[in-house]
């Protein structure tokens, strides 16, 4: 996933043989490479280290904006969801919103539209990911159905994620309780959740507790 391109600077050292080096230095990543290193190594292994720099740095901050977050959308339907379907499904509106106390994301299905809550911005990007993940996931199966985890636990740190956005609301002293994230184009709630297999038996919507379970999780009214 490309954002705006980093300045990249690139050193050669004559002390370094084999090895490539990258890292963030402000608004540049820093190459280092072998002082001998043919210039046609270098473009290649410059673009690969600045690529890689800007992966993990992807991984490790949520997306800023609706435009990163839709960009970062178009990556995960790449890596997870289109070689398990066939296709790429593509959600028409991707954003971050400020109204949704309640759910950490939700999915209108039939209009395509994916929203998530902005307080998810300062947790890790991998966490956000799984919630991103998850609502574009419901583009496929609207219910959560055995082949719609099936199809979130492709991300390999989705158990890890729910674990994190648990331990988020526990911390918090709020209990668990299951709600649904995937809306009509009304708005209104279209089916009943089911628990995620690797967790408990499934509860009961509680609309006024609060759901750790799948990371779209509800939270109680603040007031
Ligand atoms: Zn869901």
């Amino acid at each position: 996933m490309e954002q705006a391109e980093p300045r990249v600077v690139v050193r050669r050292s004559a002390r370094r043989k084999r090895t490539v080096t990258a890292y963030r230095e402000r608004d540049s990543i820093v190459v280092l490479i072998p002082q001998r290193m043919s210039k046609a190594d270098e473009s290649k292994f410059v673009s690969e280290m600045v690529r890689k720099v800007l992966d993990r740095e992807n991984r490790e901050r949520a997306p800023a904006g609706d435009a990163d977050l839709s960009r970062r959308a178009d990556e995960l339907v790449d890596r997870y969801l289109a070689p398990a379907v066939g296709y790429r499904p593509r959600p028409s509106r991707v954003s971050w919103v400020r109204n949704q106390q309640q759910r950490w994301g939700s999915c209108t299905p039939s209009t395509g539209t994916i929203r998530l809550s902005h307080r998810l911005q300062p947790m890790p990007g991998w966490v956000v990911d799984y919630v991103l993940l998850h609502e574009l996931a419901h583009l496929v199966h609207g219910a959560h159905s055995a082949d719609f985890w099936a199809l979130v636990d492709r991300y390999p740190e989705a158990a890890k994620a729910r674990g994190f956005l648990e331990g988020y609301l526990a911390g918090q002293g709020t209990p668990a309780a299951t709600e649904d994230d995937v809306d009509t184009a009304d708005g209104e709630v279209a089916a009943e959740p089911e628990a995620p297999a690797a967790l408990s038996e499934p509860r009961r919507p509680e609309p006024d507790h609060l759901t750790a379970e799948d990371g779209d999780a509800e939270e109680p009214r603040l007031f």
